[in-house]
């Protein structure tokens, strides 16, 4: 055998190299190396005791994957306490709280329209929907978002060369994570296709018709939905058939006979509560992926996933029922697929994932208070936020000859300043009689006037939670929460969120993919530490309102 020359010794190295990349080494990458891709994966409703409660059900290659292969941070929390679909999936991609970029809800009320708008209502815009039936989907745009989001900053700083798509069966679950300089597509389910608005685009992309023309909404829902395993064995969950519980399409228990549904005049959107909705969103998030060609360009790009039925699956059977154990079974598998295209496609360590939440959920009310467990849900009938309003509603005639509340949304009362001024009233002084009385009724657990709010820095718990979803132009002149285990309107019927109680704010964040290290950390973090984390690893500007800090314990490790 030949020994090689001295000359040729570095191009064998080189060579070697070549055979044998870093890839996967975290220590060993350049300081200048981002990812191809970041993949924001944000489930909608989704508990982190999940994960725990059907580990022995899940497969290797999603969830499960994730949390041994990725790092899990088992304490992640949303600062604010309106913890709702539309601020929720502003916080991984802007850092901010609503307090700083505005969106205080779902919808809030608006003064001088003397009404609510929709976090993603361009109001007088003009802006239509893209390749909606017939051509019309409201005024949607991501306007009312106050700061920028990572893609947004990613965009800037590449001189316009990164792009950020949103997906997501929901408008606002597409269309906030895009940011303001992305590419947003959400569903319409009277046609089953996915659109989006003028806002971006006059018209659908290419890749996107031949999505919608593949029609997979009406065919999957060709099938049933049974358990994926023999439901004896789901016996994490409660019983199928009982009374706490609403429905889909009209069924109450498995098996769901969605054929049958579709033959009796059921729309597209039936597929939204049931786990073929997320099958759906990550089949169109491949095809956006090589529609858009994601992830191949000189710069990375951002894909942000926003899964929607765990949530509509939640709130008609809740936490702890057969359907949503069956549930995160399938969308385990459907991560696993998704993964493991990724492998394929690009490498996991080329890739930046992220999975985590918009925000909790609460098991429902009177399931609970069957069990002896505390409740502010007195009965099955008793609508706890309508007796609220009207007991307030008396307070305010008695006490000042008119009914001064011109609304209530997202928690917080909106008082007539108009009728306040005439009344000669000194508007602190209402709002303190106010807050007094509230305080003194069922299921009240706290409340704060605008004074406090503007005065007073909370630190902790509820008060502290409800001031980060305070703005000051949007919100009430006085705040309300009702007590844990509580349910706003009636106990009947499903559960639901959007309060500032650990349930709802507890969510799981975990990072897989471009060198990160496997590993958890039981130190408590914000799901606004996501976007500093995440422009860290591209290079780029935090977005302008972050207030989150990047999550050290595997950045550290890189
Ligand atoms: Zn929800």
């Amino acid at each position: 055998m030949m020994m090689p020359s001295p000359s040729a010794v570095p191009a064998l190295l080189l060579l070697l190299i070549l055979a044998f990349p870093l890839s996967g080494i975290a220590q060993d990458r350049a300081v200048d190396e981002t990812p191809d891709l970041v993949v924001g994966i944000i489930v909608d409703q989704m508990r982190p005791d999940y994960l725990f409660r059907y580990w022995d059900h899940l497969g290797e290659g999603g969830l499960k994957r994730l949390a041994t292969e990725g790092y899990l941070f088992r304490n992640g929390y949303f600062r604010q306490g309106q913890t709702s679909t539309g601020p929720g999936h502003a916080a991984q991609w802007t850092g901010a709280t609503p307090a700083i970029h505005g969106l205080v809800g779902n919808s809030w009320y608006v003064r001088e329209l003397d009404r609510s708008i929709n976090v993603i209502e361009a109001v007088g815009s003009g802006f239509r929907g893209v390749g909606s039936q017939p051509d019309y989907d409201g005024e949607k745009g991501p306007v009312n978002m106050l700061t920028t989001t990572v893609g947004d900053e990613l965009y800037l700083h590449t001189g316009h060369r990164s792009r950020t798509v949103g997906i997501s069966r929901k408008d606002r679950g597409a269309i906030l994570p895009a940011g303001h300089t992305g590419e947003a597509y959400w569903f319409e389910g009277s046609t089953g296709n996915f659109i989006t608005s003028t806002f971006y685009r006059d018209e659908l992309p290419e890749w996107l018709q031949t999505f919608n023309a593949r029609n997979l909404p009406q065919e999957y829902l060709t099938a049933m939905w049974e358990p994926l395993h023999p439901i004896e064995s789901y016996v994490e969950s409660r019983e199928d058939n009982n009374p706490y519980e609403g429905q889909t399409g009209g069924s109450t228990a498995f098996p769901f006979d969605l054929p049958g549904m579709m033959a009796d005049g059921a729309s597209p959107s039936l597929i939204n509560t049931t786990p073929f909705g997320d099958q759906l969103l990550l089949e169109l998030a491949r095809a956006a992926i090589e529609g858009e060609g994601l992830g191949r360009g000189p710069v990375p790009d951002i894909l942000s996933v926003a899964l929607s039925a765990t949530d509509a699956i939640g709130h008609r059977f809740g936490p702890g029922s057969k359907q949503m154990q069956d549930h995160i079974i399938r969308l385990d598998r459907y991560l696993a697929d998704f993964f493991s295209y990724l492998d394929t496609e690009f490498g996991i360590e080329n890739v930046l994932i992220f999975l985590t939440a918009d925000h909790g959920g609460a098991y429902i009310p009177h399931y609970l208070r069957d069990l002896g467990i505390a409740t502010g849900n007195p009965d099955n009938e008793t609508h706890v936020n309508n007796r609220m309003l009207s007991a307030i509603g008396e307070f305010l005639e008695g006490r000042y000859g008119r009914d001064l509340l011109l609304a209530s949304s997202n928690q917080n009362l909106f008082l007539d300043h108009a009728a306040m001024d005439e009344l000669g009233l000194d508007p602190e002084q209402v709002r303190i009689e106010l807050k007094r009385f509230v305080l003194g009724l069922d299921a009240v657990a706290g409340a704060l006037t605008a004074e406090n709010l503007t005065r007073t820095e909370y630190t902790l718990g509820p008060r502290a939670a409800m001031q980060h979803s305070w703005h000051q132009r949007r919100s009430g002149d006085v705040v309300v929460w009702l007590e844990p285990q509580t349910r706003s309107n009636t106990g009947t019927g499903g559960t639901g969120h959007g309060t500032p109680w650990v349930y709802d704010r507890h969510v799981p964040i975990i990072f897989m993919g471009h060198g990160i290290p496997a590993g958890q950390s039981m130190e408590p973090v914000y799901v606004s530490d996501i976007a500093p984390t995440v422009a860290t690893f591209l290079n780029s500007p935090f977005p302008s309102g972050n207030i989150g800090q990047p999550l050290n314990d595997f950045l550290r490790a890189r």
